[in-house]
């Protein structure tokens, strides 16, 4: 059977792509360079830094602008929703104006005690930003599904709409499907390197590889035993090659193959957020 790396350009660079972390997070602030140098030398090339807050908007620019293969994401995540300045709205316009970011990470979140009319009218609010600046959308969704999916059916189905992807995804194999028929991607992080995630196993064996993103969400999702090794109390880059040797036995595919396919899947949300620069 041909593999799907054949049938791939041969100049396709397959190193490791991060597609969903926090490199701007006070956790790993102090240790950056050493973070980022152990990714690297694991073939970790590509960081899609997402901003959670206002606070850190100018951070996540900045360490793009000086660390290779780092692509910033600015948003407000529904956890931070109540802190919105006035101001936020035009402040954001004017990063998207004067910068190649995408949009993240924002969403919906069932179990944070933010006010929902907060959270729904912010998602709502920078969702159309996405839309009219054509930028590349990183969603967070914990039990609001209905809405999300309403969102991205009604919003990013069409062939003109930027790319969107579901971060850390928890829902089910037929929200999945959902979700890939209206053009979605979906990041599966490294929860699933955990003994207990029977559940997410079985709809990451049933998405199409076409659609999948790997992610740490460093320095967050610390997977206990083994990351803790040397003392560090915090998830970072370097184990997204652990995540992707996971996946490929878990789909029995190659991990080169998965590697070239994650890769190029995330091209998708690199090549939009530059083109509309
Ligand atoms: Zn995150």
């Amino acid at each position: 059977m041909k593999s799907l790396a054949e049938g791939l350009n041969r100049n396709t660079v397959a190193s490791y792509l991060d597609a969903h972390l926090h490199l701007q997070d006070q956790r790993l602030r102090a240790q950056l360079p050493l973070v980022i140098a152990r990714a690297r030398q694991k073939g970790v090339e590509q960081f899609f830094c997402n901003a959670t807050s206002e606070n850190d908007w100018t951070r996540v620019v900045e360490l793009a602008q000086t660390i290779p293969g780092v692509i910033p994401f600015i948003g407000i995540h529904p956890w931070y929703a109540d802190l919105a300045t006035e101001g936020w709205k035009d402040r954001f316009c004017m990063i998207l104006e004067q910068h190649s970011c995408g949009v993240g990470e924002i969403g919906l979140d069932k179990r944070c005690p933010v006010d929902s009319i907060h959270q729904v009218a912010l998602f709502k609010a920078q969702v159309q930003l996405a839309l009219r600046y054509h930028r590349p959308l990183v969603v967070h969704c914990v039990r609001s599904w209905g809405a999300v999916v309403d969102t991205v059916e009604q919003e990013f189905a069409g062939p003109d709409a930027p790319p969107v992807m579901l971060h850390s995804y928890s829902g089910s194999v037929e929200t999945m499907w959902r979700l890939v028929k209206a053009g979605a991607y979906i990041s599966f992080s490294t929860r699933l390197l955990g003994r207990t995630e029977a559940r997410l196993k079985k709809v990451l064996v049933e998405t199409p590889v076409e659609r999948i993103l790997l992610e740490t969400d460093a320095p967050d999702q610390l997977v206990a035993g083994w990351m803790e090794r040397g003392g560090r109390s915090y998830n970072e880059p370097m184990w997204i090659a652990d995540l992707y040797h996971k996946v490929a036995q878990l789909k029995k595919i190659n991990v080169e193959d998965l590697k070239v396919s994650v890769w190029e899947n995330g091209k998708v949300f690199t090549h939009t957020a530059a083109s509309r620069r």
